[in-house]
């Protein structure tokens, strides 16, 4: 079951890990962007993982809405409103559950990637978060029908996440900030995707080390 405190840990994992890569995603971003993606993520993640540690939230949805809501207050840029709106879905889903489980997880992944993908109107291929996204998301579905537990999942997910990531630097791109230079960013991955397979990549660190602890 996904309670309170381990929605905890994973926001706080996934801030580690981001933290740790902040100075790479934002050399990404400079390349065809203005070169503040990773201060912007680590900085909304900071905020989150201090509510999601100090504040009273009594679930896990409760811990998602509020990591949500860190990236709308602490951020600026389109990548602060996106994954503002994928937490904020996640919670919602987490929060239909009493004790949500990894279907309850996937389920709000889903409806995660659908949010961003409406509010930032993306599809897969313009070379965004949603071609890390996308991919995460189905994989993740199909561990699950496969009868696989929290841990397995997340590790599929994760795992399609980095691919996709990787693959955008074939990509050229047609959202964000991006789109005005599309040459540029040949040859060099979009640094939200990046940011994606990081958080998930934590997630999946952080449910092995549970497991196996
Ligand atoms: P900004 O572009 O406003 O400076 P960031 O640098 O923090 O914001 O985030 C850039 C990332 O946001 C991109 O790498 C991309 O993954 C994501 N992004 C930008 N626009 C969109 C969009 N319309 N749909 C999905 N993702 C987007
Ligand atoms: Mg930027």
């Amino acid at each position: 079951m996904i309670d309170r405190d381990l929605a905890v840990r994973l926001v706080v994992a996934a801030h580690a890990r981001v933290n740790d890569h902040q100075e790479e995603l934002s050399r990404l971003d400079s390349v065809a962007g203005d070169g503040d993606h990773g201060v912007n993520m680590a900085t909304a993640l900071a905020e989150a993982a201090r509510r999601a540690e100090h504040d009273d939230h009594g679930t896990a949805a409760g811990v998602m809405r509020s990591t949500g809501a860190a990236f709308h207050e602490t951020v600026g840029g389109a990548a602060g409103a996106l994954f503002g709106a994928f937490f904020g879905a996640m919670a919602g889903q987490l929060s239909k559950a009493e004790a949500p489980d990894a279907t309850q997880l996937v389920a709000g992944m889903e409806k995660g990637l659908a949010r961003v993908a409406r509010v930032g109107k993306a599809e897969p291929g313009h070379k965004t978060m949603i071609d890390a996204l996308a991919p995460a998301v189905r994989a993740a579905c199909e561990s699950l029908n496969g009868e696989n537990g929290l841990e397995a999942v997340m590790a599929a997910a994760a795992r399609a996440a980095r691919r996709g990531a990787t693959e955008t630097a074939g990509m050229r791109p047609s959202a964000g900030r991006a789109r005005f230079a599309p040459d540029h960013s040949l040859g060099t991955e979009d640094p939200g995707a990046n940011t994606v397979a990081l958080v998930l990549e934590s997630w999946a660190d952080q449910l092995r080390t549970e497991v196996r602890a």
